[in-house]
């Protein structure tokens, strides 16, 4: 805001300007405009005061354009395609998960007389979940790794490979076999309470 102008000459003699916000004094990149918009807010174009950062919001724009942002997302994840869906599910009002789309519907029935849950007032946003079981690292890289930090000689480290992997593979199918279930919302989709 404000810019202030610097004239100078580079090293080989050219008279130069270079512009500067009145606000922060940081010179501008974008020469006399850049340094014209820096310090405003990009909404009201009041100065930003103590809050100052550059090209951003002033404290009374930042919650306005927070939730401009938020409504244009919203709206953009209503308008993703209705699936059928039998699995579990999360609800992205309160970011929750649930088993199955059954449970959530009997959450959602008790949460609609709370007067503390803010209500959607164009209906829950409800994603599918995929589900797959937790990654399980490989153990015998993992071991070999671990040597190799604590011991130089790389080739040996790798001549032990083969024995190790077969000492471990059972144990690697048991961890594989107990890995958890892990829910991943997915947000291209979306299901409808019944
Ligand atoms: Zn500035
Ligand atoms: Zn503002």
């Amino acid at each position: 805001m404000n810019p202030i102008t610097l004239t100078g000459s580079t090293p080989d003699g050219r008279t130069v300007e270079v512009y500067a916000c009145g606000s922060c004094l940081l010179t501008a990149p974008g020469g006399q405009q850049a340094a014209e918009r820096c310090c405003a807010c990009i909404r009201c174009g009041e100065d930003k005061g103590a809050a100052r950062r550059t090209y951003t919001t002033c404290a009374t724009c930042a919650p306005i354009v927070a939730d401009v942002d938020r409504r244009r997302r919203r709206a953009a994840a209503m308008a993703r395609p209705v699936v059928e869906h039998d699995g579990p599910v999360y609800v992205d009002d309160l970011d929750r998960f649930f088993e199955s789309m059954a449970e959530a519907a009997d959450y959602l029935l008790d949460v609609e007389h709370d007067a503390a849950v803010e209500q959607p007032d164009d209906g829950w946003l409800i994603h599918p979940c995929t589900v797959a079981k937790a990654g399980t690292p490989d153990l015998t890289d993992t071991v070999l790794e671990a040597w190799a930090d604590n011991y130089d000689d790389a080739d040996l480290i790798d001549d032990l490979r083969p024995g190790l992997a077969s000492a471990l593979a059972d144990a690697q199918r048991y961890a594989q076999s107990m890995a958890p279930d892990v829910w991943r919302p997915d947000l291209t989709r979306r299901v409808v309470a019944p």
